[in-house]
């Protein structure tokens, strides 16, 4: 599954697609973006661009909204509830341009909706040419449309870019035959299939995300975002998380 040769110090994975959970900017807090969280992630992501490796970021918003929960409450129907999920998503992707660009990493923000100036309409072959200039680029607005996931948008943008990764950033270190917070006995995955993570219904992501990568041929990784260095592990190639490819 690697791309290039490597040796110790060179990235397996010249280009990727990072995607990060609404959850996980959220941090300890639950909800809302954490600043410490969102400070570490730029630091391993800036990390990851100076050793020359092409980031795309797709970022959630469940942190903050989801539609399905806001029509559960009766305060919208989905379709609206999902446009608000989706606006969630570049509030996120702001915050995460604004710690990139504290760290001086060039990023451009870009949106599935057409926003205006706060950010650009996302277009593959404006994507592409950034990431070889070595822009970040942080997609937001998840596909434009309403009853998809950000997991969705995260293969999409990633088969869309040519990524030869895409990786899923969780609070868990990879992917269990069951939830480990529920039991004991639950045993890691270092590697599955696509054939068998669908089958198992696995729940770490959801299955036309699963879908999209297998009929494209890319893989995934699900690693600990928390775990120190775990990002530039799975870049380097090193054993870490769980994979999943064909
Ligand atoms: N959403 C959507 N279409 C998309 C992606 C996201 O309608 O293509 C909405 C949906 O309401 C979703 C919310 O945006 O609940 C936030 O995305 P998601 O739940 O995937 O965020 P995460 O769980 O990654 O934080």
């Amino acid at each position: 599954m690697s791309d290039t040769h490597s040796n110790d110090k060179t990235p397996k994975f010249s280009r990727i697609l990072l995607k990060l959970s609404g959850e996980a900017l959220a941090g300890g807090k639950g909800m809302g973006i954490d600043a410490s969280v969102l400070d570490q992630m730029s630091l391993s992501i800036a990390h990851l661009c100076g050793l020359g490796v092409q980031v795309g970021i797709v970022v959630g918003g469940g942190n903050l909204y989801r539609g399905s929960t806001l029509q559960k409450e009766g305060l919208v129907g989905r379709v609206t509830g999902d446009q608000m999920g989706m606006l969630a998503t570049v509030m996120n992707g702001l915050a995460m341009r604004d710690a990139l660009e504290r760290r001086n990493i060039k990023c451009r923000l870009m949106s599935a909706m057409k926003i205006g100036e706060m950010c650009e309409t996302y277009s593959t072959r404006n994507a592409i040419r950034y990431l070889k200039q070595g822009e970040v680029c942080i997609f937001v607005a998840g596909t434009g449309n309403p009853f998809f996931t950000t997991d969705t948008a995260a293969c999409l943008r990633g088969i869309e870019i040519e990524a030869s990764l895409i990786l899923k950033a969780t609070k868990v270190d990879g992917i269990y035959d069951k939830d480990p917070s529920l039991y004991d006995d639950a045993i890691k995955y270092d590697s599955l299939t696509f054939d068998k993570a669908l089958e198992e219904k696995l729940g770490v992501m959801d299955m036309t995300a699963i879908a999209l990568c297998r009929e494209h041929n890319v893989p995934l990784c699900v690693f600990d975002m928390n775990k120190p260095n775990a990002l530039l592990n799975v870049v380097m190639g090193e054993n870490e998380g769980t994979k999943v490819y064909h």
